[in-house]
């Protein structure tokens, strides 16, 4: 599911990780453990593409996360990712904490969708209800539009291969991309808008036909929005938080808290989860409420990796637990041999610290 292929990340002169390399398959629960500072938290960033490798690949599911052609945003939503800290937003409350990223990624996707898959379905159902007579008016203006969106497309190329090319040119000198890719960019984007403009034009025309011809019911913001409250609802009865819905973050308990992040991250359906450190920042007697819940979720055969100090919880959840210090794996194992069979003198050291 993830390649992991050397890679290496450094802040300035500082090497955090060095030429890290290791699959994880669909279903395995990889546990990392490690002492502090030696780059846990940036593994599980580059993972989330919070942060940019300095050298090696990450292919997510066959795509290089480099790539330029794979959206960011496409991939957080394949991703959950849960922080030390909750990160919730204290300003919503916990049920709009949980609906903000369906809904602001489900709208932003069935519009995407409708651009650009349901047109022909729309239109064939359009078809089959109605005749082709009705239907020509669409069909003309979706001819119409359809070459407009492939001019866009033919004047795009050169754009971006052209960006592309200053990109490498840039990067061997040693300068940052950043500092002059502007006039490209703006190009770029200008580009890139008006034919998103055109393709929406197309689909708001098509949908508005076809809405007002049939009884036919057809995703809607509102539809979005119910299906992210029912999600929510069912998630925070799971969590036994249910009569939390409306209130702000501020006046939960820690566990709570984490119990809500875990809650909002399970809202995307990811594929992946990510938990960085998730118990550390909880009072002892909050602990074991998140573990459970992780573990419920782990059991339900999603694939995680998780950052933490817990062994014991190591021990029952991992399929793998790896053991990373200066930025390296410096060892990994099943559960029962990673602890009862440990090779590497630093994990050696790092086991007798931690008291099971
Ligand atoms: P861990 O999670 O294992 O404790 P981190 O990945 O947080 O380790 O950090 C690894 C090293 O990278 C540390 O020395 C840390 O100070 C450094 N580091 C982390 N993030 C940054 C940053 N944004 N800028 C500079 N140094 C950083
Ligand atoms: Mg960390």
């Amino acid at each position: 599911m993830i390649d992991v292929v050397n890679l290496t990340k450094k802040y300035g002169d500082l090497l955090v990780l060095d030429d890290i390399s290791t699959t994880i398959n669909a279903g395995e629960k990889v546990v990392v453990v490690g002492p502090s500072g030696g780059g846990k938290s940036t593994f599980l960033r580059c993972l989330n593409v919070l942060e940019d490798p300095t050298a090696g690949r990450i292919i997510f599911e066959g795509n290089d996360l480099a790539d330029l052609k794979v959206e960011i945003n496409e991939q957080r939503e394949n991703i959950g990712m849960v922080f030390q800290q909750f990160n919730l937003f204290s300003n919503l409350t916990v049920k709009k904490n949980i609906t903000l990223a369906p809904i602001k990624i489900g709208v932003k996707n069935m519009r995407k969708v409708q651009m650009k898959n349901a047109l022909v379905p729309l239109y064939n159902k359009c078809i089959q209800h109605f005749g082709h007579k009705l239907n020509q008016r669409v069909d003309s203006k979706r001819q119409a539009l359809e070459k407009e969106i492939e001019q866009l497309d033919t004047a795009l190329i050169p754009v971006t291969e052209q960006w592309e090319k200053t990109k490498v040119i840039k990067e061997k000198e040693g300068k940052s991309y950043a500092t002059y890719d502007d006039k490209l960019t703006k190009q770029k984007l200008a580009l890139t808008s008006k034919k998103e403009k055109k393709v929406r034009a197309l689909s708001h025309t098509l949908h508005y036909e076809i809405k007002s011809l049939t009884p036919l019911e057809f995703n809607s913001k509102k539809e979005v929005k119910d299906r992210a409250n029912k999600r929510a609802d069912e998630l925070l009865a799971r969590i036994g938080l249910l009569d939390k819905a409306e209130v702000y973050p501020s006046t939960l308990s820690g566990g709570q808290k984490q119990r809500v992040a875990i809650a909002r991250a399970l809202a995307m359906n990811p594929k992946v989860m990510l938990f960085d450190e998730p118990t550390s920042a909880l009072d002892p007697e909050m602990v074991g409420e998140v573990l459970d819940l992780i573990k419920q979720v782990a059991d339900e055969g999603m694939t995680m990796v998780i950052v933490t100090h817990e062994m014991s919880f190591a021990k029952d959840v991992a399929t793998r637990i790896l053991f990373m210090a200066e930025g390296k794996i410096l060892e990994e194992n099943t559960p029962d041999k990673f602890f009862s069979e440990p090779k590497h003198p630093r994990l050696k050291e790092f086991l007798s610290k931690v008291a099971e």
